[in-house]
C-alpha cells in the first residue's frame, strides 16, 4: 500500500531553484555579464500588478537585474510594438516579458510576436511554440516548465505513465500535454467539450488539471494513488485563493497532490527566472 496524500511543497522547491539560480547568476557576473528582466505592465489591472511585484521580487532575491516599463491603458498598439523593438536591440535586456492580459484594443498575439525568440522567457512565441513541439531547444514556457521541475525533483516517474491534463491552453494544457509526452508519457487531453471527463481523470497516473473552475476535480474523479497537479487559481466562497482541485476531498485518495497556493504557482516565477539565465548564459558565451 502507498502512502498516500503526500503533498509537493512547491514553495521548497521553488526555494531550492532560486538558490541553484543565485549561484549561476553570480558566477555570470563575475564574467561580466548581468542578467536583466525587462517587465513591461499597460495599464492597472490589480491582479497583473501583483504578479509583476512577485516577479521583481525574486529577480532582486538571485541577483538578476530588472526593469518594470509601466505602460498606460490608452498606449497603441504601435507604441508597443515601438517599445518591444526598442528592448530587442538592448544589450542588457535578455528577458522581455509583456504580463497579459493586455487591454482589448491590442492584440496579444501581435505583441508576443514582436519579441525577439531568443529574449522570450515567457516561451510563448510561435518560434518557440514549434521549437517546443518538434523538441528543437526553445523557452519552455514557465508553467508547463515548472510543473515537469516539480514532478522531476520529487522523484515521480513519468515515462510510460499515463497522464491526463484537464485544459487546452496555449500558456499550459497544450504545452504540459507535449512536455510529458517528451518524457515518455501517454497523453490523453481533455477540455470543455470532453463527453464524461472523469472516465478519463480516473485513468491517471498524473493528473493536471489547468482549468480556471473551482473544484471542478473532486474526490470521484482520482484514480487511487495517482499525482495530482492542481494549476488552477481561483476564488472560493470566502475569497480565498484556491485550485481546481477539491483538495481536502481528493487529497485522502492520491499519493501526491500540489497545494493551491504553495504549488505551481511558486515555480512559475521560479522558471521565469531560470528562463533570463539561460539567455544571459547564451550572450556571454
Ligand atoms: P484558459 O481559460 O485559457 O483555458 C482553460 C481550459 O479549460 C480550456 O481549454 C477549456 O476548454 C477548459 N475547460 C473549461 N471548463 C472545463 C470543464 N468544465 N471541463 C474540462 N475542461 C474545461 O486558462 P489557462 O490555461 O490560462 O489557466 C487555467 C487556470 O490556471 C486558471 O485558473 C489560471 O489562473 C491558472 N494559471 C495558473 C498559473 C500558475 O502559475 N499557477 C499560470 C497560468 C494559469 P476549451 O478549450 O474547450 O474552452
Amino acid at each position: 500500500m502507498v502512502d498516500r496524500g503526500k503533498i509537493i511543497d512547491g514553495k521548497a522547491i521553488a526555494a531550492q531553484l532560486r538558490q541553484e539560480l543565485k549561484s549561476e547568476v553570480e558566477s555570470l557576473r563575475e564574467k561580466g555579464t548581468v542578467p536583466g528582466l525587462t517587465v513591461i505592465l499597460v495599464g492597472n489591472n490589480q491582479a497583473s500588478e501583483t504578479y509583476v511585484r512577485g516577479k521583481i521580487k525574486a529577480c532582486a532575491e538571485v541577483g538578476i537585474h530588472s526593469d518594470l516599463v509601466r505602460m498606460s491603458p490608452e498606449i497603441t498598439e504601435d507604441a508597443l510594438l515601438d517599445k518591444i523593438r526598442q528592448l530587442n536591440v538592448d544589450s542588457s535586456v535578455h528577458g522581455i516579458l509583456v504580463q497579459l492580459p493586455l487591454p482589448d484594443h491590442i492584440s496579444p498575439d501581435r505583441i508576443l510576436s514582436e519579441i525577439d525568440p531568443d529574449k522570450d522567457v515567457d516561451g510563448f512565441h510561435p518560434i518557440n511554440a514549434g521549437r517546443l513541439v518538434t523538441g528543437l531547444d526553445a523557452f519552455l514556457p514557465c508553467t508547463p516548465h515548472g510543473i515537469l521541475e516539480l514532478l522531476k525533483r520529487t522523484g515521480i516517474e513519468i515515462a510510460g505513465k499515463h497522464a491526463v491534463v484537464v485544459g487546452r491552453s496555449n500558456i499550459v494544457g497544450k504545452p504540459i500535454s507535449i512536455l510529458l509526452q517528451r518524457e515518455n508519457a501517454t497523453v490523453t487531453m481533455c477540455h470543455s467539450r470532453t463527453v464524461d471527463l472523469k472516465s478519463h481523470t480516473r485513468q491517471a497516473d498524473i493528473l493536471v488539471a489547468a482549468v480556471g473552475k473551482l473544484h471542478v476535480i473532486t474526490a470521484d474523479h482520482v484514480k487511487p494513488d495517482s499525482v495530482v497537479i492542481d494549476v488552477g487559481m481561483n476564488r472560493d466562497e470566502n475569497g480565498k485563493l484556491a485550485g481546481d482541485v477539491d483538495f481536502e476531498g481528493v487529497r485522502p485518495i492520491v499519493s501526491y497532490i500540489t497545494p493551491v497556493p504553495g504549488g505551481v504557482g511558486p515555480m512559475t516565477i521560479a522558471m521565469l527566472l531560470y528562463n533570463t539565465c539561460q539567455s544571459a548564459k547564451m550572450k556571454s558565451r
